[in-house]
C-alpha cells in the first residue's frame, strides 16, 4: 500500500485500511471511461441547456495576444475574498495594478442577495475614494469586469442569470437573477460611475489572462476551492444559441465555460466511496458538483475527516478517541492535508503538531502508526483527486483537436490553491495525463500558473466589451 509498508499495523488493521484504499483507486479503464463520458457531455451541453454540464457559452470570441491597452475596473466575487482591482493593460504582456480585499462574512454568502451586492457595490465605491484611480476616458464611465466564479446562464457578455450557487454561497434571490443588473443597479443607487461591461467566469479570466501573457492558451481551469474549467470552441459547434443570439457577423468562436464541476451528477462514471457519499448527503447541495466534490480544495479536507473518523470508531485511530474539532462538519482544512504531505520527516512533527494542536487531537491517544496514517489518508484522497483532474484536461485536448498536425505546446493556465500549493498535485495530474494522451501529448503541455486571471483576466473581458461596443457603434 501507498505508505503503511513500514508501519507495525497488524494484518487486520492493514486489511482494514487496504480495503479503503482501494476504493478512492481509479484505474486506467476507468480514467478513460470518464474522459468518454466527459467527450459526450460536452456534445450535449453544447447542443441543448439543461444537460449534465452547462457548457455556458460566454459571448467571449477572442483570446488576447499581449498587445491589449487601457484601465480597467475588475471585481472579483466567488473566491477566499471579495476584490476590487484597478488593471491597466500596457500592451507588450505588461500590466499594472492596484488592489484591495475585502471579507464575505457568512451572513453575505448566506443572506439576502441584495445586501451581497450592495456589499460590492460599496466596496468599489470604498476602493475608487481610498485609492488613487485613473478616471475613464472624458466623461466615459469606468468599464467594470465582474468576475463571477459560479454557474450562471449567458446571454451576452454583459448578462447572466445565476443557476445555481456553489461553494457554499447561498444567498436567497440570486437564483435566475441577472447578476450584472442586480450589480449595476447596486451601483446606481450609490450614483457610482461605473458601468458594469463583462461578466465573466474565474476560469474564463484565468483563459484570457494566461492568453494574454502566453500568447495562446487551450485551456483556463481553476483547481481550487472549487473547480472548472474554459476553452476556446468552434462556434459552429455551439448548435443551443438561439439564432439571433449573436448580433451582427457571427464569430469563428467562442469560448465556453464547461462547469465541469457537475460533472457525472448522475453518478455514472466516478467510483464513490462511502466517505463521499456521506459528504455529499451532508452537503448544502446534494446530488450536486460531483465531480467537485472529489476533487476541491473546499471538500478534500471533509473526505478526509470522514475518513480518519470511520477509523477512530473502529479502533484503529487515536486509540479510538477524537476531539471536537474533528467531529465538526467541514472541520479539518484543505490546507492541512497540505501542510500534513508537505512534510517528508520521518518523525513527523508538524503532522503531529497540526493533529495536536489544530485537531485538539489528545497527544497521548496519536499511537506509533497514526502519523503515518492520517499521511495516507490525505494521499489517498489527493492523489485521487489529481488523476480525477486530468481526465477533463485529457478531454479537452481532446474535444479541441490542439495537438493535432502540429508540434506546438500546449499552454494550459491554471489557478487555484490545490494546483498552485499541494504537494504532488500536478505531478499525480500529469501521471494519469500520460496514460491518457500518450507521452509526447503530455510532455507538450506546459501547465502554468494564470497570472491573476480573476483580475487581469476580467480587465480583458471588459476590454472586448468595450471593442464590441465600439464595432456595433461603427
Ligand atoms: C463554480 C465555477 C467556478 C469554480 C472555480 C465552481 O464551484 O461553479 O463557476 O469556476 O468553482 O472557482
Ligand atoms: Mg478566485
Amino acid at each position: 500500500m501507498t505508505s503503511l509498508a513500514n508501519t507495525s499495523l497488524n494484518p487486520a488493521a492493514l486489511d482494514f485500511l487496504e480495503r479503503i484504499e482501494r476504493q478512492f483507486h481509479v484505474d486506467d479503464a476507468q480514467l478513460q471511461i470518464i474522459v468518454d463520458q466527459f467527450l459526450k457531455d460536452f456534445e450535449a451541453g453544447l447542443n441543448k441547456n439543461g444537460q449534465a454540464l452547462p457548457m455556458v457559452p460566454t459571448y467571449v470570441t477572442h483570446l488576447p495576444d499581449g498587445t491589449e491597452k487601457g484601465t480597467f475596473l475588475a471585481l472579483d466575487l466567488g473566491g477566499t475574498n471579495l476584490r476590487v482591482c484597478q488593471v491597466t493593460l500596457l500592451g507588450n504582456q505588461q500590466v499594472e495594478m492596484k488592489q484591495s480585499k475585502y471579507r464575505v462574512s457568512d451572513a453575505l454568502k448566506t443572506g439576502e442577495a441584495v445586501d451581497l451586492f450592495n456589499y460590492m457595490a460599496d466596496s468599489v465605491d470604498h476602493f475608487l475614494t481610498t485609492t488613487d484611480v485613473a478616471p475613464g476616458a472624458e466623461d466615459e464611465d469606468l468599464y467594470l469586469g465582474l468576475t463571477f466564479s459560479f454557474p450562471v446562464d449567458q446571454t451576452a457578455i454583459n448578462k447572466g442569470k445565476l443557476i445555481h450557487w456553489t461553494k457554499g454561497f447561498m444567498a436567497t434571490n440570486a437564483i435566475g437573477h441577472d447578476v450584472m443588473q442586480m450589480l449595476q443597479d447596486a451601483l446606481d443607487r450609490r450614483h457610482i460611475h461605473v458601468k458594469c461591461a463583462a461578466l465573466i467566469n474565474d476560469t474564463v479570466g484565468c483563459l484570457l489572462s494566461h492568453a494574454y501573457f502566453s500568447g495562446g492558451c487551450i485551456l483556463g481551469a481553476i483547481f481550487g476551492t472549487g473547480t472548472n474549467g474554459a476553452y476556446v470552441e468552434d462556434f459552429t459547434k455551439v448548435t443551443k444559441l438561439p439564432k439571433g443570439a449573436f448580433e451582427g457577423t457571427l464569430p469563428k468562436s467562442m469560448v465556453i465555460n464547461i462547469e465541469w464541476g457537475a460533472f457525472d451528477n448522475a453518478r455514472k462514471v466516478i467510483p464513490r466511496t462511502i466517505f463521499d457519499n456521506k459528504l455529499d448527503r451532508e452537503s448544502i447541495n446534494p446530488r450536486f458538483q460531483a465531480y467537485e466534490k472529489c476533487i476541491s480544495g473546499m471538500y478534500l479536507g471533509e473526505i478526509v475527516r470522514n475518513i480518519l473518523l470511520y477509523l477512530v470508531d473502529n479502533s484503529i485511530l487515536f486509540s479510538g478517541y477524537s476531539s471536537k474539532q474533528l467531529n465538526t462538519h467541514y472541520g479539518f482544512d484543505t490546507e492541512l492535508m497540505s501542510n500534513i504531505e508537505s512534510d517528508k520527516s520521518d518523525e513527523g512533527r508538524t503532522v503531529r503538531e497540526i493533529l495536536t494542536e489544530k485537531m485538539g487531537i489528545d497527544d497521548q491517544s496519536i499511537g506509533p502508526n497514526d502519523i503515518a496514517i492520517v499521511r495516507w489518508a490525505c494521499k489517498i484522497v489527493a492523489g485521487r483527486a489529481a488523476k480525477l483532474s486530468s481526465c477533463a484536461v485529457a478531454a479537452i485536448i481532446h474535444e479541441t483537436h490542439c495537438a493535432e498536425g502540429n508540434e506546438d505546446f500546449l499552454d494550459v493556465g491554471v489557478d487555484g490553491s490545490l494546483i498552485a500549493f499541494y504537494p504532488g498535485f500536478e505531478d499525480g495530474l500529469r501521471e494519469s495525463l500520460r496514460t491518457l494522451v500518450g507521452e509526447s501529448i503530455e510532455k507538450r503541455t506546459r501547465i502554468g500558473l494564470a497570472k491573476d486571471g480573476s483580475g487581469i483576466g476580467a480587465a480583458l473581458g471588459a476590454l472586448g466589451a468595450l471593442k464590441a461596443e465600439r464595432a456595433r457603434a461603427g
